[in-house]
């Protein structure tokens, strides 16, 4: 290995950034530091301050969406009525129409600058692409026409050639078409020069397959509607309005000053730091969490709500999350798809914004090691116009007996199908923290609070004569008392918890599409809702006097079957993980162990059986997360090996040396050297040298053979651990080697310093 590397150069040439200082020699050592925190100390805002007194949020809210008031304003009335239809009770499209709306959304965006239209979608990379295109057409005459066609608002042809399809593609032909979804509203994305109408799109194979996310997630929500009306039916209520499923996601993120994030080559193209030893002053004092929000993270924040307000996504809470450096942004929640599309929406903003106030925003489950990672809790109901939230238990015995039901079948869906929620959440990132004492273990199971196990326990209990008043509920006779809504004891510890009246699915990593995670509670829970529709038809046979006994029965057996999914303890302790071996739950520790969930029988039969994803499509997603996995973690030892070499390594020996030479220099006169520090830091470099010996083996060993799963294994079993020894020695290093030839920005640094 070569240890010639020019001083610090790697440093500030990869960073690039740190901007002041630079001497004729480039930085050398902690100098990109020192000029990272010159930076932020002088940091002034880079735009205007914002005036809300002039305009207030109440006038900024949706102005660039091309909503319900605007389309009732621009279209014809029939045009407008069947469009409602379709966006409201999910009735098809009439193609006809589609010339009127195309040409009303395009003098609409002109009208707000727009130059070009883009159809979005949401590729199985979990991120948003677009496909900018030109209103303007020539006219013949040499000049040009602004033209928007109905044909080019419903369908578009990326050339998606490079996203991952899986091999859907690949055995057909490399076309794939992007189809305006009607639910989602057309919105403008500003630029200093310029607006895009922005179409938000499903990605479709030639064949009508999904290349991409958004096209279950519709499909699913319609399952659930097909089943939530038949239990409803039940129960009398008929009027059929769409019951959509319901999201609202709790983004949490990081933010770290751009210099410090340009002088991280890891930062910088993992989104996670591969090195960094813990500071000596970590989060256990909790004087972050709900602090008071230091001034330029609360200027981001406003301008990345008013952002948001634009584009109608109506983001509510706004705070500090536990670690240093951490924060929350929550909006109201949604329709699914639409939460969806205004979840990725976010993500965008929080980078854009954040850059704009010279900070990046870190959106990586796990950015830095023993430091609290990030999730993105998503919250989930199913609910309808006419009947509200379904899972919001009412204040008659008929409505309880309704919500016992929608809330037996969700604990119903999550038992049977605990394995796949595990797998939709299972990406390289999130492994760094799903199972680390903060965040939920990777054991699903369901947190009801004390109340409402209670009463499932007495259902379970059945007829018998024990616990409250005496007796135990019956369904539909008796009343609920009150469920605690956001009851003190949240228990965090959960990945899966009834919030008083919605489920909040917590194990979902932050820098998630959230598209997956409610694709499978749809569908699950479709499942469950088609199980206890046909029982109770079954016991009523169409007499609705027969209702109450049935429901009572259905509702003893769900109870039964599905208790040992219920856990209202410590998910974090030791003994929880015993017991719930015991209980038969499934302990799936990583996404090898997780993801080959997709290719079971029971859950390609289940995804075939609600039209939400045929078996090629689950196959197709199975490869491409494995895939993605493997590319993450092939990507980090790679980096990991070459800051080793080049940076850690380099810094390391020159302090060796600087202590040897004291040594053999004090010697000369005559005083012996303690060579304690210096015996230390060479065994220390020995060891680094050794660890980076054995990954540069291990990366050399990785083979292409055998399958997506087999080398995911490898990366699991080989290569994460031969990156932690790495970072192991790397880290003690930091501790001993002198901070001006630490050539990275510290954990200390980027935490505290904001
Ligand atoms: P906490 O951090 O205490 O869990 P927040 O207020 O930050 O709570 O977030 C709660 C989230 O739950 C919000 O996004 C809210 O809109 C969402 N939510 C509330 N009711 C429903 C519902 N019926 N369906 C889906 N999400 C819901
Ligand atoms: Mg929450």
């Amino acid at each position: 290995m070569s240890t010639q590397t020019r001083s610090g150069a790697k440093g500030t040439s990869q960073g690039g950034a740190a901007g002041a200082a630079t001497s004729a020699g480039g930085y050398v050592g902690s100098s990109a530091r020192m000029a990272a925190i010159s930076a932020v100390t002088n940091y002034k805002p880079l735009s205007e301050p914002l005036n809300f007194i002039d305009t207030p949020t109440s006038e900024i809210f949706g102005c660039n969406v091309f909503n319900k008031a605007v389309m009732k304003n621009r279209l014809p009335k029939p045009v407008f009525k069947a469009l409602v239809k379709t966006i409201e009770s999910g009735e098809k499209l009439d193609p006809a129409i589609a010339d009127v709306v195309a040409s009303a959304m395009k003098d609409w965006a002109i009208e707000k600058g727009a130059t070009h239209y883009a159809h979005v979608f949401f590729p199985l990379t979990g991120l948003t692409a677009e496909k900018h295109d030109s209103f303007l057409s020539p006219d013949g005459d040499g000049g040009a026409l602004a033209e928007f066609t109905g044909k080019q608002l419903i369908q578009g042809e990326p050339d998606g050639s490079s996203f991952p399809t899986g091999g859907i593609r690949a055995t057909f032909e490399a076309r794939g078409y992007t189809i305006w979804d009607v639910t989602s509203p057309a919105y403008i994305l500003e630029n200093p020069n310029g607006t895009t109408l922005c179409i938000p799109t499903a990605f479709v194979s030639w064949t009508g397959e999904a290349l991409d996310k958004k096209t279950p997630l519709l499909r699913s929500m319609q399952a659930l509607n097909k089943q939530a009306q038949r239990v409803l039916k039940l129960f009398g209520e008929t009027d059929g309005a769409f019951v959509a499923s319901t999201a609202g996601p709790e983004q949490e993120y990081f933010l770290v000053d751009r210099h410090f994030f340009f002088a991280r080559p890891d930062l910088l193209t993992a989104g996670r730091t591969l090195f960094g030893a813990k500071p000596p002053k970590g989060q256990e004092f909790e004087d972050h969490y709900f602090g008071a929000i230091p001034e330029r993270v609360l200027a981001f924040m406003l301008e990345t709500e008013r952002e948001l307000f634009k584009l109608g996504v109506p983001v509510k809470t706004r705070h500090n999350e536990v670690a240093p450096a951490q924060y929350e942004i929550a909006p109201v929640f949604e329709s699914a798809n639409l939460a969806n599309d205004h979840q990725q929406l976010i993500m965008i903003t929080l980078r854009r914004v954040a850059e704009k106030y010279g900070m990046a925003c870190l959106t990586h489950e796990k950015p830095f090691a023993n430091i609290n990672g990030s999730g993105k809790h998503v919250n989930w109901s199913l609910g309808s116009a006419s009947q509200g939230n379904l899972l919001d238990p009412g204040d008659t015995p008929h409505d309880n007996a309704q919500f016992l039901v929608f809330c037996a079948a969700v604990l119903r869906a999550v038992k049977k199908y605990q394995g796949l929620l595990r797998a939709v959440v299972a990406t390289a990132g999130n492994d760094h923290r799903l199972g680390a004492n903060e965040a939920p273990p990777a054991i699903i199971s369901i947190f009801l609070g004390d109340q409402l196990a209670d009463v499932f326990e007495q259902i379970k209990k059945g007829g018998a004569s024990s616990s409250k008043k005496g007796g135990t509920m019956e369904v539909g006779v008796d009343v609920l008392p009150p469920m605690p809504k956001d009851a003190g004891d949240r228990n965090r510890t959960s990945p899966f918890a009834f919030t008083g009246n919605r489920f909040e699915f917590r194990a979902v990593g932050a820098n998630q599409s959230i598209a997956g995670p409610l694709v499978a509670m749809n569908t699950i829970v479709a499942e469950s809702l088609d199980y206890c529709a046909t029982q109770l038809e079954k016991a009523t046979g169409g007499d609705a006097s027969k209702l109450n006994a049935a429901v009572q029965k259905l509702l003893t057996e769900i109870s039964t079957e599905a208790a040992p999914i219920i856990f209202n303890g410590d998910g974090y302790s030791d003994a929880w993980h015993q017991e719930a071996a015991k209980r038969g739950l499934l302990n799936l520790k990583n996404s090898v162990d997780a993801l080959p969930v997709l290719e079971q029988k029971e859950i390609k039969e289940l995804f075939e059986k609600y039209g939400v994803l045929n078996e090629r499509e689950l196959t197709s997603r199975f490869e491409i997360y494995l895939e993605q996995y493997c590319k993450t973690v092939y990507s980090e030892a790679n980096l990991t090996l070459e800051m080793a070499k080049t940076m850690i390594f380099p810094a390391s020996i020159r302090y060796q040396n600087e202590l040897a030479s004291t040594c053999a220099n004090l010697k000369l006169v005559g005083y012996e050297f303690d060579t304690d520090t210096l015996d230390k830091v060479t065994e220390l470099v020995k060891s680094l040298q050794d660890s980076i010996g054995v990954l540069n083996m291990a990366l050399g060993k990785v083979s292409h053979g055998g399958g997506a799963h087999k080398a995911a294994e490898y990366c699991a079993s080989d290569l994460l651990p031969a990156m932690s020894m790495v970072r192991k020695y790397a880290d003690e290093l930091e501790s001993w080697v002198a901070d001006d030839l630490w050539p990275l920005p510290t954990y200390q640094e980027m935490l505290f310093i904001k």
